[in-house]
């Protein structure tokens, strides 16, 4: 699988920041990486016109119908979307998503033939317990639907504490998850497992992102703050090239 580097704008942008996707696909005409801006649902079909690839922030466990406010998976592939994030940290604590409709919303994705970026990670309270690989093991066996393989699916490893915080795991902290991310993908989904790119995310900044993409099993990043500017994403985009 080709790396993957994915911007989250979450509720940022209007056409006024669209220049920046501009400057940025001249900028990486030509990617020997996955570059994929993740959008609000209003910019999306004219984040397309740039030529990069896009994806949705979230998406609804069904196709249509009585959901007022939402937006579905096909809704999203309509709108020029090839991607969609699910379990997004901000999306399990504001609107109380568990496990169960993760996996719900990532099927509804594959079935819309989005590629999924699934999302998981422990809180600081967890991590200060030593508790971060149940967490994140915990997570992947309910979220992750059965059938996951590397064509569809990419997991992001997001410490809760490090997102938007500046704060970031050691590398060899990153290390050590991405490590037993992989064998436990391996353990259930055998070949899928292994290819299955797992992103880290939190807090990447073009100062760190050299580092964390040396590291093994990290197979690219999800970047937030970093991701509205070109002349900060750049940078990062050129690390993991
Ligand atoms: P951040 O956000 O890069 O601003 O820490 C990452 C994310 O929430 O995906």
């Amino acid at each position: 699988m080709r790396k993957l580097i994915a911007g989250n704008w979450k509720m940022n942008g209007t056409a006024a920041d669209l220049g920046e996707l501009r400057t940025l696909a001249q900028q990486h005409p030509d990617p020997s990486v996955d570059i994929v801006i993740c959008g609000p649902a209003t910019l999306l079909s004219r984040m397309a016109e740039t030529g990069l690839m896009i994806g949705g922030e979230d998406c609804h466990p069904a196709a249509s119908g009585a959901h007022t406010g939402d937006i579905s998976a096909p809704m999203l592939a309509d709108a020029g979307a090839s991607h969609v994030i699910t379990g997004h940290s901000e999306r399990r604590s504001d609107h109380g998503e568990d496990d169960a409709l993760i996996a719900a919303k990532t099927q509804a994705a594959w079935a819309a033939d989005l590629h999924v970026i699934l999302c998981i990670g422990e809180s600081e309270a967890q991590y200060r317990a030593g508790k971060t690989l149940d967490v994140l093991r915990r997570q992947l066996d309910h979220s992750v639907p059965d059938g996951a393989t590397a064509a569809t699916t990419t997991i992001a490893y997001e410490p809760i504490w490090a997102i938007g915080t500046g704060l970031t795991p050691t590398p060899q902290e990153i290390a050590d998850v991405h490590s037993a991310l992989r064998a436990h993908l391996t353990a259930r989904f055998g070949e899928d497992g292994a290819q299955m790119r797992l992103l880290y995310g939190g807090s990447v900044k073009a100062s760190n992102a050299a580092d964390i993409f040396a590291l093994d099993h990290v197979d690219g990043a999800l970047v937030g703050g970093a991701s509205l500017k070109a002349a900060d994403f750049s940078p990062i985009i050129t690390a993991l090239e």
